[in-house]
């Protein structure tokens, strides 16, 4: 046969195994197994190994060996490591060539220092070694070795680089299936506590509900719990003295034995809800409510520190106070301020006084929209650092609204309204001429500003006059457009791509800059994202609050940091707040980092005084 029939018989092999169906869901050790087993029996050598580097790069080892001579192939443990420090030569060739052919391998310069060590007692002459990567990274070595010397021809080579390759791509395709495993996971169960989240306790409720022949034979209660003066806890004692209380409020409720419980979840900051089925009885749900109160009567331990803590719990029952989940839910909200506002650390159940309450969520709307009106919302702004956490790179307007009743509202808390009453467009253009306000009045006062960040609802990317009037308002305040940052979402560009594209790019063409806000939270897809004209991504808070301790939130801020770099993209880590979170993110080359480490977010004049130099100052 000659080289080509042969180069292709060798592929064509490979084709059919690797093109099998199931080949790609066996496990790792299977496909490695047959790939080496492949090569072995086509090129009838000694012995092909799979060798993956340490963490430090600084050795290999071997994670799988096919023997020859051997009947059956059993898995490591092999014991063989090869350290770079005695083999210099041969990573070098490893890191650097696409394919080493050595056909003597005793005197070749790149495998000599193997030769009492490894060649001689091993009986190894012949070495084809192609090197494996992992994404971007070189993760491995596929080596084959023969017991003589030998010449390796076109075809062999070929085969080598192939199976390599093949064994790249598993590599790539594993470490996907790992983010998007932790990423449903995150989508599903609450990270501080470990206990499902609100999508995943609004979606049993409607399993139950559905579940139901529509004549109430299965009822279920909703206790909402909320736990009182965490703000306090949280501005006396730093956010993670809260988080301590959060996570240790979670543990108390796992165990609080309640008859008919079906599922407890952590719905929000502070929240947590337990769902009753069956036994919905008065008594029942007394007992619970009390037991719940009792749990928090030992004070929990901070620092050394005991601080007693309690509760407030609202009850809504189905199908007796409600239709359906969402009412469920809200129901339980709203007796829970009820209870809140009866002096805290009590426990209330729905009622018709308490639909009235919860139609204030109408009130505040009209409050809002007339706000929103006469220009009454006020915007914060909250510092981003460069990679060293010293130097201001530029800054986040964050909108705030101090409701004339309820004080400072943040917008977690109006935003849903704002977005119900069809008045997310308003708002945004509200914020915007108080962040283009804000400039001119720092420029005029000889400040040096950087560029300011602001965030730009679903509502509004889909406005298409939107680039038009930003350039407008610009212009009205005589600030040029690349004094300002956008953030979008990742939810934010599910929209028509058609006119999502056409709004982002005339902000682009403007001469603003665009940055995908929360990313890994989303289910953007990247051609999504590679299609449109960002220039930096937010990593999430959610995966930086547990860095540098949890494996997954550093694989998943690595996976971003590495795909940002593929795509030519900055980087702003969110949320960071401790030394540590801010070592780490330096380290792995974060360009830009903010967080309650540097500020939290702060009234206009506060932030001027805070962080801004007169504009002279930085000329020299
Ligand atoms: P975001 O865009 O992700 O804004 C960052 C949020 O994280 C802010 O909350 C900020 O106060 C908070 N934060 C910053 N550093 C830390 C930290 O170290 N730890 C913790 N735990 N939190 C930190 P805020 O101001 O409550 O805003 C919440 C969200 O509301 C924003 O999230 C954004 O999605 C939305 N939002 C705020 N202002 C506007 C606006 O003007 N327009 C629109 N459309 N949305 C806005
Ligand atoms: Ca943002
Ligand atoms: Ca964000």
């Amino acid at each position: 046969m000659g080289q080509s029939n042969t180069l292709v018989s060798y592929h064509k092999a490979l084709m059919e195994l690797s093109h099998q169906p199931g080949f790609t869901t066996l496990p790792r050790a299977d496909k490695l197994a047959a790939l080496t087993g492949l090569i072995a029996r086509l090129l009838s050598v000694k012995r092909v190994g799979v060798w993956l580097y340490s963490a430090g790069r600084d050795r290999i080892r071997c994670e799988w060996l096919h023997q020859a001579d051997r009947e059956e192939q059993t898995p490591p443990p092999f014991t063989l490591e090869l350290r770079q420090d005695s083999h210099p030569d041969y990573f070098n060739a490893i890191g650097s060539e696409r394919v080493v052919t050595v056909a003597d391998a005793a005197s070749d310069p790149r495998t000599r220092s193997f030769l009492e060590g490894y060649l001689k007692p091993e009986g190894i002459g012949a070495l084809l070694d192609s090197p494996i990567f992992d994404g971007e990274r070189l993760s491995g070595v596929l080596c084959i070795e023969d017991g003589a010397c030998r010449e390796w021809t076109v075809p062999e080579i070929s085969l080598a680089v192939a199976v390599a390759d093949t064994i790249s791509l598993i590599n790539t395709h594993e470490a996907w299936l790992h983010s998007k495993r932790t990423i449903e996971y995150m989508n599903r169960y609450d990270a501080m506590t470990g206990l499902a989240n609100m999508r995943s306790l609004k979606e049993r409720i409607e399993q139950l509900m559905d579940g139901l022949p529509g004549n109430g034979c299965d009822p279920m209660a909703l206790i909402w719990v909320d736990l009182d003066r965490l703000k306090s806890i949280n501005d006396g004692l730093g956010p993670q003295a809260g988080d301590q209380v959060i996570a240790g409020l979670g543990r108390r409720l796992a165990d609080v034995e309640a008859r008919g419980k079906d599922m407890l979840a952590r719905i929000g900051g502070d929240e947590f809800a337990l769902l009753i089925r069956r036994h919905t009885d008065a008594d029942n749900l007394e007992c619970i409510a009390r037991a719940i109160h009792a749990a928090m009567a030992e004070p929990i331990v901070l620092n050394e520190q005991a601080l007693t803590v309690s509760v407030s719990l609202g009850i809504c029952l189905f199908p007796s106070d409600c239709q359906d989940a969402e009412d469920l839910l809200r129901g339980a909200e709203a007796a829970m301020y009820h209870a809140k506002r009866e002096g805290r650390s009590r426990s209330i159940q729905f009622d018709s006084a308490i639909q009235m309450t919860a139609r204030s969520r109408f009130a505040l709307e009209r409050d809002l929209r007339s706000a929103i009106e006469r220009a009454e919302l006020d915007v914060f702004y909250q510092p981003i650092m460069d990679r060293s956490g010293q130097r201001l790179e530029s800054l986040e307007a964050l909108v705030r609204w101090n409701h004339p009743e309820r004080g400072w509202l943040a917008p977690i808390e109006f935003l849903d309204v704002a977005r119900s009453a069809g008045l997310m467009v308003a708002l945004g253009n509200r914020v915007l001429q108080a962040v283009c306000g804000y400039w001119r009045l720092c420029t005029d006062a000889g400040l040096s500003i950087p560029t300011i960040s602001v965030n730009l609802s679903a509502e509004q990317v889909q406005v298409s006059s939107l680039p038009d009037q930003v350039r407008r308002l610009c212009d009205a305040y005589d600030m040029p457009v690349s004094a300002l940052h956008f953030e979008v979402t990742e939810d934010a560009i599910q929209g028509d791509l058609h006119i999502i594209r056409s709004v982002l790019e005339g902000l682009v063409k403007a001469g603003a800059e665009l940055a995908i806000d929360d990313f890994g939270t989303g289910y953007s897809s990247l051609s999504r994202l590679k299609s449109l004209p960002f220039s930096r991504i937010k990593i999430d808070r959610s995966f930086i609050s547990d860095l540098p301790f949890d494996e997954d939130d550093c694989a998943i801020t690595l996976s971003i940091l590495g795909l940002a770099r593929g795509l030519g993209l900055s980087v702003v880590a969110e949320g960071v707040e401790t030394e540590d979170h801010e070592r780490w993110l330096c380290q792995q080359n974060c360009d830009f980092l903010q967080g309650y480490r540097y500020s939290r977010p702060l009234p206009a004049d506060e932030f001027t005084a805070r962080f801004l130099q007169p504009a002279h100052k930085n000329a020299d």
